[in-house]
């Protein structure tokens, strides 16, 4: 890459803040366009009226298996240990442990569990196998049968994704695991944690280096604004950047509804509460409280709610969204100076942990 021109970098969220951050490192000048009005992408958190730490797009937890991912982002934040815990709202009103583990089967079947062992045999005794998992239905039927399917997943997985479970590609429903043991963890990854101060004042970090411009509020046009840099990193949406010349991928939006609750120490029992149940409109109720530590007098929650149109949160893992985007790759692949990287340009259910990765993994081959 020539060092006379600056490399453009489309958005501040994981992806593109570590690509920036890097590239600067190693002695590029960077432009960063984003086209809201704040770092740090679906990370972004902020306090609410109320003083309470909350994350507008929706709870975000930091865990991963990677030593390198949490060295790196250790450059830029401490932490606070948090293992996240959450609850899903039984027909009856009970919440039981997910992922499904040796507590939630004794409460849904009534039996006394007294080991793994007992929880191994009760969960061959109730599945449905589907060796070949080539749904995010099969996965589930395949380990642990109809009736937990029934009650956990094929309602709240219509809901998120306003397909059925049958539809989806086995990856989806895949990201659960099912436990013999009482181990409650949502994520099984060693390292699981905060940013101690936010993920907002992470971002600030990531970005302030001499050789970095961050514009916000500005938006990459893929028409104008295309040439003129020694490269172009972009992390919005793959379909997009190429005018949605094959059609439109499908991306599955959420609507978030904030809440304060004031003079109330907590709201619910832990960071996250799921709805399976398929007449209840939203699918999760998250209490930031627990997931950042904070000390209030009120509490502050929000409720997802799905829905197609809005900004495009998640890549749809649907079969023909696959075979859609494998054409977008192909015309992404034939691009010179370009790189497309992240959730969006990726067309991947990433979580941050493999944004930053895949980010890591591309400024080493730019640099
Ligand atoms: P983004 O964060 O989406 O950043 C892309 C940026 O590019 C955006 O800021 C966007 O405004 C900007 N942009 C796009 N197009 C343009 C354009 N044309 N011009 C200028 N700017 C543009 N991951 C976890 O690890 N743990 C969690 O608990 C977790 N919870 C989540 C909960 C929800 C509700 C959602 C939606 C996601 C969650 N994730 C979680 C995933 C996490 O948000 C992503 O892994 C991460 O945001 C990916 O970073 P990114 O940089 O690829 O994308
Ligand atoms: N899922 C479900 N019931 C639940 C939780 C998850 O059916 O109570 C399914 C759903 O399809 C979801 C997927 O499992 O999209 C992955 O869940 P995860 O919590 O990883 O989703 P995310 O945090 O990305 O929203």
């Amino acid at each position: 890459m020539k060092r006379r021109q600056a490399v453009l970098v489309v958005g501040a969220g994981f992806a593109g803040a570590i690509v920036a951050e890097r590239l600067a490192a190693a002695g590029h000048d960077v432009v960063v366009f984003e086209e809201r009005t704040h770092l740090a992408g679906n990370a972004f958190d902020e306090r609410d009226a109320h003083g309470v730490l909350v994350h507008r797009y929706g709870p975000h937890i930091f865990h991963t298996g990677s030593a390198a991912v949490v060295d790196y982002l250790s450059r830029f934040t401490a932490w606070r240990p948090y293992v996240h815990r959450v609850l899903a709202r039984l027909p009856d009103g009970r919440l039981a442990p997910l992922p499904i583990n040796r507590t939630t089967l004794g409460m849904v079947t009534g039996q006394a569990l007294e080991d793994d062992q007992a929880a191994a045999v009760l969960l061959e005794r109730l599945r449905e196998p589907h060796p070949g998992r080539r749904t995010s239905e099969e996965v589930v039927l395949d380990s642990v049968g109809r009736q937990l399917y029934e009650l956990f997943f094929r309602g709240y997985t219509r809901k998120q994704w306003g397909r059925d479970p049958a539809d989806l590609d086995p990856s989806v429903t895949s990201r659960i695991p099912t436990r013999t043991s009482t181990d409650d963890r949502y994520f099984s990854d060693a390292h699981q944690a905060m940013p101690a101060d936010g993920f907002t004042p992470l971002f600030e970090r990531l970005l302030h280096h001499p050789r970095i411009r961050v514009e916000l509020g500005r938006r990459f046009n893929p028409a104008t604004d295309r040439n003129g840099w020694s490269h172009l990193v972009y992390t919005g949406p793959i379909d997009l950047f190429f005018g949605h010349r094959l059609g439109r991928l499908p991306y599955r939006s959420l609507r978030f509804e904030h809440q304060h609750l004031p003079d109330t120490a907590w709201f619910q029992p832990v960071g996250v509460v799921n709805e399976p149940a398929p007449d209840v409109p939203f699918t999760r109720t998250t209490e930031f409280k627990h997931l950042t530590g904070q000390i209030h007098s009120g509490t502050s929650i929000v409720r997802e709610y799905p829905q197609d149109d809005g900004e495009p949160y998640y890549p749809v893992p649907a079969f023909e969204a696959k075979a859609l985007h494998a054409r977008y790759a192909a015309l992404a692949e034939a691009e010179t100076g370009v790189s497309f990287v992240g959730r969006l340009a990726q067309y991947r259910y990433l979580n941050m942990d493999q944004a930053a990765a895949a980010a890591l993994a591309l400024a080493r081959t730019l640099t």
